[in-house]
C-alpha cells in the first residue's frame, strides 16, 4: 500500500509561509491585491471565483472580484483588464476560464500586463518557464504539482517524469517546468498525448507518472510499474445514484488497483485541487514582492 501524498495538509504548509511573507510586505505597507475576473453564471466557474476570493480573505490579501454579465463585449472586457492593469492596489489579475464565446481568451490574456498574470499563461510568462527565467510566472496546477513533489521529499532530479495530457494548462508547463534547471527540475520528461504509441510500455518506465487527460479512472496497475510515484491531476464527474448529488469526484488515475503498485499516490480530491489554489495566493504574493 502507497504513501498518501495529502495536498490539504501540504497547502496549509504553503499557507503558512504565505503569511509570514504577507505580514513582512505589510509592514512595508504592501498589501498583495488579487482581482478574479468572472463573466457570465456558469455554476463551477462561480464556485471557483468564490472560494479564491474566501482565500484572499482568509490571508489578508486585498481581494476584488468583478461579476460582469454574460453578454459582455470583447471591448467591455479589455477595458476592464486594462483599468486592474493600471491599478495599483492589484498585483494579480486572473480571468477566470472558460469564458463566454464571444470572447477570445487568448488576446484577453495578451491585454494583461506580464508583471500581473499570476495564472500564467501571458506569452512573456510562458517565454520565461522556456527560458529559465525564475521571475516570471508558472500557471498554478504544474507548479501545485511540483511543490507536491518537492514538499513530500520525493527526488525530481534525474527521475524520468511521465506525463499524459500536453494541455498548455497542465501537461505542456509542467514537462517544461520539471526539465528546467536546477531545483525542483532537471528530470528527464515524456509526454504521452491521445496519439502516442505503446502508451503503457512508455508509463510503466515512470519513476513519476503524472496523470492530467480528464479521462476518468484511464491509468490502471498495468501502466504503473512498483514503486512509482502517481500524481493525479485529473477532476472528473461521474454519475452515483448512490450519493445525494447524483455524482462523485474521480481522478484520472484508479485510486484503489494503483495504490497497491505505487509508493506514493495523490487522492482526488484532496490532491492536487487543494495546491492550486494555494499557488495562485503564492504568484500573488510574489507579484506584490516584485513590483
Ligand atoms: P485537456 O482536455 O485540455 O487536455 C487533455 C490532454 O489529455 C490532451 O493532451 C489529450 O491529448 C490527452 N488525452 C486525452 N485522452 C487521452 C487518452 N485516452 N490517452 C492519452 N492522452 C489523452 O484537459 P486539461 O489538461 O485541461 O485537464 C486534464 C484533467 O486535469 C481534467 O480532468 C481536468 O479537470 C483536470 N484539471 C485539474 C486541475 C486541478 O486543479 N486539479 C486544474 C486543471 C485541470 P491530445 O492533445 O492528443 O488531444
Amino acid at each position: 500500500m502507497s504513501r498518501l501524498i495529502e495536498g490539504r495538509t501540504i497547502a496549509e504548509k504553503v499557507y503558512a509561509g504565505l503569511r509570514s511573507e504577507i505580514a513582512e510586505l505589510k509592514k512595508r505597507g504592501r498589501t498583495p491585491g488579487l482581482a478574479v475576473v468572472l463573466v457570465g453564471d456558469n455554476p463551477a466557474s462561480r464556485a471557483y471565483v468564490r472560494s479564491k476570493d474566501k482565500m484572499c480573505r482568509d490571508l489578508g490579501l486585498h481581494s476584488v472580484k468583478l461579476e460582469l454579465p454574460a453578454d459582455t463585449t470583447q471591448a467591455e472586457l479589455l477595458a476592464r483588464v486594462r483599468e486592474l492593469n493600471g491599478d495599483p492596489a492589484i498585483h494579480g489579475i486572473l480571468v477566470q476560464s472558460p469564458p463566454p464565446k464571444q470572447i477570445d481568451e487568448a488576446a484577453i490574456v495578451r491585454a494583461l500586463d506580464p508583471a500581473k498574470d499570476v495564472d500564467g499563461f501571458h506569452p512573456t510568462n510562458v517565454a520565461k518557464l522556456a527560458l529559465g527565467d525564475v521571475s516570471g510566472f508558472v500557471p498554478c496546477t504544474p507548479l501545485g504539482c511540483q511543490r507536491l513533489l518537492i514538499e513530500s521529499g520525493i527526488e525530481i532530479s534525474g527521475a524520468h517524469v511521465v506525463i499524459l495530457g500536453r494541455s498548455m494548462i497542465v501537461g505542456k508547463t509542467l514537462a517544461l517546468l520539471l526539465m528546467r534547471k536546477g531545483r525542483g527540475g532537471d528530470a528527464t520528461v515524456t509526454v504521452v498525448h491521445s496519439r502516442s504509441r505503446r502508451l503503457a510500455e512508455i508509463t510503466r518506465s515512470a519513476d513519476i507518472l503524472i496523470a492530467a487527460i480528464g479521462q476518468p479512472e484511464f491509468v490502471r496497475a498495468e501502466h504503473v510499474c512498483e514503486g512509482a510515484v502517481v500524481i493525479d491531476v485529473g477532476i472528473n464527474r461521474v454519475d452515483d445514484p448512490m450519493v445525494e448529488r447524483g455524482y462523485r469526484l474521480v481522478g484520472d488515475v484508479a485510486f484503489t488497483e494503483v495504490s497497491e503498485k505505487a509508493s506514493a499516490i495523490t487522492p482526488v480530491p484532496g490532491g492536487v485541487g487543494p495546491m492550486t489554489i494555494a499557488m495562485l495566493m503564492s504568484n500573488t504574493v510574489k507579484a506584490c514582492g516584485q513590483m
